[in-house]
């Protein structure tokens, strides 16, 4: 596929079709704010359409074997690998991503599905047995049938592959919806997908989240919804859900702490932050945001941190390799984080460093330190989803941790210090999914990712995963 303004289709029942409608929506690299292709603007007679289409999959589907949906998956793994130049071409032009960033999510995304084709294999339950005298019983993990997926925009193919994986892998047909900005690399799996998985089993449909997020979430023929966005959203969905009493897994926003005691390596510290601060513009439910550093190493971590973060190579990512940061998504986005700024200009908050563009080419924000911010301030209390960081000084570790905690998301936390006691007992008491000690960010296909509080529940990635898109059933039978 070309990514010069080309018209792109619906993948539905095996066809490329287009919108029920006959609608299009353009497609913008945000590096240069230029069309880059147009996508159906779906409606709910598109979500009608491939619901139908993955209900009457999931008739033959669910009679797959493991051994045969693994297959399936590897095979979708290598065509990620051979098609790898092409996704990362894609989602560099479609999201304004550094080649850098983009080759690593690749690889990635090969690796979840090769985990997921072995989970596929390896699904647990109890032992079947005798647990009432004269009666055996079993347990059976089924698939839970038409799963609906909505992806958001910062990790567009690696979002839709976390969800397409384990759902798959576990037996149940799909209608994924990606986020109507970036719909492009869904287009693509759709495209390897067809080669190898029966027609219905994946249907990739583009528009808007209303109507064809929200009329996927509506439609009674939808068993569950997986959805990856705001937390607002997330909201939306669980209400809607309730109607049809539906399943619903909530991978929702982030506000991360960074907690650096006064024992840390403060050099090391701020090559963290200047990766996990403002990888992806920032736009990561992960990203490291507020740092909360103790009293003896405040100073000494900003003089590390600033000029460290002053030394980002920021620019379209078609400039070179050496680009490391890119664009925010749109001009709304671009607005957006600039209203946060403007709005702590009122307040003792001070910018450090960045706090405007790179020009008027592109949507972009220069990387962003901002110190003497308050807990209860809305640049440490909201997420920004952009290259901002705040940094505040605790006095004592208990603090520490209570600003840690004290905001409404939790799915990830780091805490920086040279004393295992004091890492096992911060990553004890953060409330957040994830709790990295002397780093922030990695990830890996067998551990979980997700979130406590209004960060979601459910969990990508990983055993738990599969098990999510499963039901479990208990068969007891009379034996004697
Ligand atoms: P968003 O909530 O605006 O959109 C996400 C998706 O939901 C899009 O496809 C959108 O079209 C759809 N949508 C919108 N309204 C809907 C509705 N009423 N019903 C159904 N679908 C609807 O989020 P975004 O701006 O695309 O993505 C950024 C957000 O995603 C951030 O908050 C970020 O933290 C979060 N995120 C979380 C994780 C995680 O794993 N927890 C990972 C990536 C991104």
């Amino acid at each position: 596929m070309s990514v010069t303004t080309s018209r792109q289709r619906n993948y539905v029942a095996g066809e490329w079709v287009d919108a029920v409608e006959g609608d299009t929506q353009d497609v913008i690299n945000p590096a240069t704010g230029e069309t880059i292709a147009q996508v159906p603007r779906g409606s709910q007679a598109d979500v009608d359409r491939a619901v139908e289409a993955a209900k009457k999959a999931f008739e033959e589907w669910r009679e797959t074997t493991p051994r045969e949906r693994s297959e399936m998956l590897l095979k979708l793994a290598d065509a990620l690998d051979e098609n790898a130049d092409e996704l990362a071409r894609t989602e560099t032009a479609n999201v304004g991503k550094p080649q850098g960033v983009v080759e690593g999510e690749i690889p990635d995304s090969a690796d979840n599905l090769r985990f997921f084709a072995g989970a596929a294999r390896n699904l647990e339950g109890k032992a079947a047995g005798e647990y009432m005298r004269g009666y055996t019983s079993m347990v059976r993990r089924e698939p839970v049938g038409v799963v609906g997926q909505v992806a958001p925009w910062n990790y567009p193919l690696m979002m839709a592959i976390w969800k397409i994986g384990p759902a798959l892998a576990a037996g149940n047909t799909i209608v994924l919806k990606p986020s109507e900005q970036t719909p492009l690399t869904a287009l693509l799996l759709a495209r390897y997908a067809s080669e190898i998985l029966p027609p219905g089993v994946l249907n990739v449909i583009t528009g808007d989240g209303e109507p064809v997020g929200a009329g996927i979430v509506r439609h009674p023929d939808v068993r569950m919804v997986s959805l990856t966005g705001d937390v607002a959203t997330g909201k939306e969905v669980a209400r809607a859900a309730a109607e049809t009493l539906k399943r619903v897994h909530l991978e929702l926003g982030g506000k991360a702490p960074v907690v650096v005691f006064d024992d840390a390596d403060p050099a090391a510290v701020a090559e963290g932050i200047r990766v996990a601060g403002y990888w992806n513009s920032g736009q990561d439910c992960t990203a490291a945001s507020r740092i909360v550093a103790g009293p003896k190493i405040y100073d000494k971590l900003l003089d590390e941190l600033v000029p460290a973060v002053e030394s980002l190579k920021v620019g379209d990512p078609a400039e070179g390799e050496e680009i490391e940061m890119g664009p925010v998504i749109s001009k709304s986005q671009q607005e957006r984080v600039f209203g946060f700024l403007e709005r702590a200009s009122g307040t003792k908050a001070r910018v450090l460093t960045g706090g405007d563009s790179n020009g008027d080419r592109g949507f972009f924000v220069k990387p962003t330190v901002v110190v003497d911010v308050e807990q209860t301030d809305e640049l440490v209390q909201k997420e920004v989803f952009g290259p901002v960081v705040t940094v505040q000084r605790f006095a004592e570790d208990d603090q520490a941790i209570a600003w840690a905690n004290d905001v409404p998301y939790g799915l990830s936390a780091s805490v920086w210090t040279r004393d295992v006691g004091r890492a096992l007992n911060a990553a004890r008491k953060l409330e957040f999914g994830a709790v990295w000690i002397n780093d922030h960010i990695p990830i890996v296909s067998e551990m979980p990712h997700g979130g406590f509080k209004q960060s979601g529940y459910g969990k990508d990635m990983s055993m738990y995963s599969v098990e999510e898109y499963t039901l479990v059933k208990h068969v007891m039978a009379k034996i004697d």
